[in-house]
C-alpha cells in the first residue's frame, strides 16, 4: 500500500517513515470525503488515510484522529474551540492584509468563513514559500489559541490564528486546476479553509465521530494483519476490531488514553490493557421516553424491572479512590480535590469537570463513604435541598447556584446527592453486571446521611395502580416522574453513552402527542412588541443533525419567559450576534421568515410543545422519508412551544437530533391513527 488512494501516483511523495504527517496530505482526505455523500467511501478514505499514518508516522496517529472528530482534547479536558466568527474576521484579515470591512462583504457574499479565508489566500502575493503545515504542529497550534486566557487574550489568539493561516496552503490543486474553485462549498481541498472550519467548530465534511472510530478500528486491523504477513484481514477479525474500541471507547472516551495503549499492545488486546478507571469520566447511559405506564409494561412485559424515583436535578458522577487504595486515579483533570480520604472528582452528564462547582459534595464525601469502600464511581443526581424542611426542592433552586470556583463557606443552596447506581467499585468495573447486583453493592458501601447523600428511592413493583401511586407520590416528592430499569440479565447492564430500551422515563406531564420535551439551540431572535420592546420577544430554535452538522430550525418561541429571563437572555446573547446565518444553518429562505438577529450556536433551552406538525417555514428532519408526499420541502414544527430552562449542561450538538423530531412527529401520527407506535425508536 503505497498510496493514499490504493492505487495511482504517491500524491506526497515527501512524506517519508517517521516525518511529521503533512497537513495537506489530511486536507486531501477532508477534500475527498467532502465530495461524497456515501458512508462507505467516507469510510473507506478514513480507514486508507488511517493505514498510511499507521505506516509511516504512527505517533501522529493521536492528533491526525483528533483533527478528524474536529476536537483538540477529550471532553473532560475541557479544550474547546468554536471561536466567534468577529475573531475569525479580523485574524483573516490581518494575515491577509485585506481590510475587515472587505472580508465582511466576502462573508455577505459567500456565507462561509472558511471559503472566505481561502479565497483571501489565494489572491495574495506569496513573497517566500511558508514551512508546510504539518498535523501535529496544527493541533498544537490550535491547543495554544484554544486555552489563552486572560488579558489581551484576544489579541493573542488572533496571532495564533494568523500564524496558521500564514503558513496554510489556499489551493492544494493548484491554481488553475480543472474542477477546482475554492470559493465554493465542495470546491477543492484547501488548508486555509479546512483550518478555519475547525476554529469554527464545524468542519462539515459529513464525517461523523462514529465514522471516523470505525475507520480507526478497520486501519489498526489492517495495518496488525499485513504487518503479521498476511494479506487481508477476515470479516471477523475487522467486526471483532470494531466492536473491542467500541466498547472500550464508550468507558473511556478518550482517544489520549487509548490511541498509546492500542499503538502499544494491538487492538485485540485493547480490551485488557484499557479499563474503565477512576478520574475519566464515561459517557451517561441515557433513558428511552414512554408515554404512559401501559407502554412501559407493553415493553417490558414478562421481565423483571425496577421503579426509580426520576429526581429533577443535575446529573453528576462522582469519582473516587482512597489514599490507601491500590487503585491508580487517573490524574487527567487538573481540579481532582483531595481530602483527608482520598481524590474525586465530580464531572457532569457532559463529562464536564464539575468539581469547582460543588466542593461541599466533595468536603463531605467521606463522611457517606464506607471504611472499606476504597474506589468507586457512582451515577448520581445532584438535587437542591430544603434543610428545615428536610425536602427536596424544585430544580430552579439548583440553577440559582454560582457555576464555578464556589466557596464551601458561601453555598447557600444546599445540595443532597441521590445516587441510583454504581459503575467501579474497590479496583472492579461493575457496568456489565446485572442491575439488581450492583444496587445491592451500592446499598452496602455507603451510608446513607440526612440532606447530603441518599440512595434513589425504588420499588421492585410491576402493577399498572402501584406503579401509578409511586408516580404520584414522586411527583408530590418534587421530582421529575419515575425511570424504570431492567433488573436482571444481560440487558440490565449499565450501557455508556447509549439511549437504552432497558432505561424507560415515565413523566408527570407527557401529553398524548409528544412524548418528551426537546432541547433546542438558539439561532437567531425577534425584538419584542409592547412591553417587551427593550428585549428579544421570540427566538428561532433548531435541532441538530449530526449527519450533515446543521441546525435545522423547528419553531419559533415567545411563551414561558419571564421578564427577568428576557432581560438577562438579551444581555447574554448580544455577546453572540452575527451578521447572517451560518452555513450550517437550515432555515426557510423567504424574507418574511427571516429573524431580526442571528447567532453563534451556544445556548441549549429545554421546551415542551402541545404537538408536531410540518411546515414550510422551519426545515427540522425536511431530508428525512417522512416528508415525502404531502410533507415534500416541510420541515417538522412544534406547535404551541413554551420555554422551560436553559441547558447549561448540553452543549449545541447534543440538542435533539433532527432524526429523534422525526420519530416523534412519526410516533405522534401513527398514535393519532390509532395503530400504536409504529417504530421502536432506536434514536
Ligand atoms: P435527554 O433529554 O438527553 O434524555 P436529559 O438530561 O434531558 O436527557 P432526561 O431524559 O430528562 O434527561 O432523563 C434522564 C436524566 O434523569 C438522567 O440524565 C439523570 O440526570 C436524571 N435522573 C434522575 N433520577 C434518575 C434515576 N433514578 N436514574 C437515572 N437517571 C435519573
Amino acid at each position: 500500500q503505497s498510496t493514499i488512494q490504493g492505487s495511482g501516483k504517491d500524491p506526497y511523495p515527501d512524506w517519508k517513515s517517521g516525518d511529521p504527517v503533512p497537513y495537506a496530505a489530511l486536507c486531501t482526505t477532508f477534500s475527498k470525503i467532502e465530495m461524497t455523500t456515501k458512508r462507505l467511501e467516507i469510510l473507506a478514505h478514513c480507514s486508507l488515510f488511517l493505514r498510511q499514518v499507521l505506516r509511516l508516522t504512527p505517533e501522529d496517529l493521536l492528533p491526525t484522529v483528533l483533527l478528524m472528530i474536529n476536537k483538540l482534547a477529550a471532553d473532560y479536558a475541557g479544550i474547546e474551540l468554536g471561536i466567534g466568527e468577529s475573531l475569525l474576521m479580523k485574524a483573516i484579515g490581518e494575515t491577509t492584509g485585506r481590510s475587515l470591512g472587505v472580508i465582511k462583504n466576502d462573508q455577505n457574499e459567500i456565507g462561509d468563513l472558511g471559503l472566505v479565508a481561502a479565497k483571501s489566500r489565494s489572491n495574495q502575493p506569496t513573497m517566500f514559500k511558508p514551512k508546510p503545515l504539518t498535523v501535529r504542529g496544527v493541533h498544537e497550534g490550535l491547543i495554544n489559541i484554544a486555552t489563552i486566557e486572560g488579558q489581551g487574550a484576544q489579541g493573542r489568539k488572533i496571532a495564533g490564528i494568523k500564524k496558521l493561516l500564514s503558513a496554510a496552503d489556499a489551493n492544494l490543486a493548484g491554481k488553475g486546476s480543472k474542477g477546482v474553485d475554492i470559493t465554493k462549498d465542495k470546491g477543492g481541498p484547501s488548508e486555509a479553509k479546512y483550518i478555519v472550519r475547525t476554529l469554527e467548530g464545524k468542519l462539515r465534511l459529513g464525517l461523523a465521530d462514529k465514522t471516523v472510530l470505525v475507520a480507526l478500528a478497520q486501519a489498526m486491523v489492517i495495518h496488525e494483519i499485513t504487518q503479521k504477513g498476511n494479506k487481508v484481514p477476515s470479516t471477523e477479525q475487522l467486526g471483532k476490531g470494531e466492536s473491542v474500541l467500541k466498547s472500550v471507547y464508550s468507558e473511556i472516551p478518550s482517544y489520549e488514553v487509548i490511541i498509546p495503549i492500542m499503538l502499544k499492545h494491538g487492538i485485540f488486546n485493547l480490551r485488557e490493557n484499557c479499563k474503565l478507571q477512576p478520574g475519566i469520566p464515561l459517557k451517561p447511559m441515557l433513558a428511552k421516553p414512554t408515554k404512559s405506564i401501559t407502554e412501559v409494561l407493553d415493553r417490558f412485559e414478562g421481565k423483571d424491572f425496577t421503579c426509580e424515583y426520576k429526581y429533577d436535578g443535575e446529573r453528576a458522577q462522582i469519582h473516587f479512590v482512597a489514599h490507601n487504595s491500590p487503585q491508580e486515579y487517573a490524574t487527567t483533570v487538573p481540579s481532582a480535590g483531595k481530602n483527608e480520604r482520598g481524590i474525586s472528582n465530580i464531572f457532569s452528564r457532559n463529562s464536564e469537570d464539575l468539581s469547582k462547582k460543588y466542593p461541599d459534595i466533595l468536603a463531605k464525601l467521606p463522611t457517606w463513604v464506607k471504611e472499606g469502600t476504597q474506589s468507586f464511581v457512582l451515577d448520581c443526581e445532584t438535587v437542591a435541598w430544603d434543610v428545615v424542611e428536610k425536602k427536596v426542592l424544585p430544580f430552579q433552586q439548583l440553577m440559582t447556584r454560582k457555576r464555578k470556583d464556589v466557596k464551601v463557606e458561601d453555598v447557600k443552596v444546599k445540595v443532597c446527592v441521590f445516587a441510583f447506581d454504581i459503575l467501579f467499585l474497590n479496583g472492579e468495573a461493575l457496568v456489565n453486571k446485572p442491575f439488581r447486583e450492583r444496587r445491592e453493592l451500592l446499598h452496602a458501601s455507603f451510608i446513607p446521611v440526612e440532606g447530603e447523600f441518599a440512595f434513589a428511592t425504588y420499588s421492585n413493583i410491576n402493577e399498572l395502580e402501584q406503579i401509578q401511586t409511586l408516580l404520584d407520590e414522586s411527583i408530590a416528592a418534587s421530582c421529575e416522574g419515575l425511570m424504570v430499569k431492567m433488573l436482571d440479565g444481560p440487558s440490565s447492564s449499565y450501557e455508556p453513552s447509549r439511549r437504552s430500551q432497558n432505561w424507560l422515563k415515565v413523566k408527570k406531564d407527557y401529553l398524548s402527542g409528544v412524548g418528551d420535551s426537546l432541547d433546542l439551540v438558539v439561532l437567531g431572535a425577534y425584538y419584542g412588541k409592547g412591553k417587551r420592546t427593550s428585549w428579544y420577544g421570540a427566538f428561532l430554535l433548531a435541532c441538530y443533525n449530526p449527519s450533515t452538522e446543521t441546525f435545522e430550525t423547528v419553531c419559533n418561541i415567545g411563551t414561558g419567559f419571564s421578564e427577568a429571563i428576557l432581560e438577562t437572555l438579551h444581555s447574554e446573547l448580544a455577546e453572540h450576534v452575527i451578521d447572517r446565518p451560518k452555513p450550517f444553518y437550515s432555515h426557510s429562505t423567504v424574507p418574511k421568515d427571516q429573524p431580526d438577529v442571528w447567532f453563534e450556536p451556544r445556548e441549549v433551552w429545554e421546551v415542551k410543545s402541545a404537538d408536531l406538525t410540518l411546515s414550510p417555514r422551519y426545515r427540522a428532519a425536511a431530508d428525512d422519508v417522512l416528508t415525502s408526499g404531502e410533507g415534500t420541502g416541510k420541515g417538522v414544527s412544534l406547535r404551541f412551544p413554551r420555554f422551560i430552562r436553559r441547558r447549561d449542561d448540553k452543549k449545541p450538538e447534543e440538542a435533539t437530533s433532527s432524526r429523534m423530531v422525526a420519530e416523534m412527529y412519526r410516533k405522534q401520527e401513527s398514535v393519532s391513527k390509532n395503530k400504536g407506535p409504529a417504530v421502536d425508536d432506536e434514536f
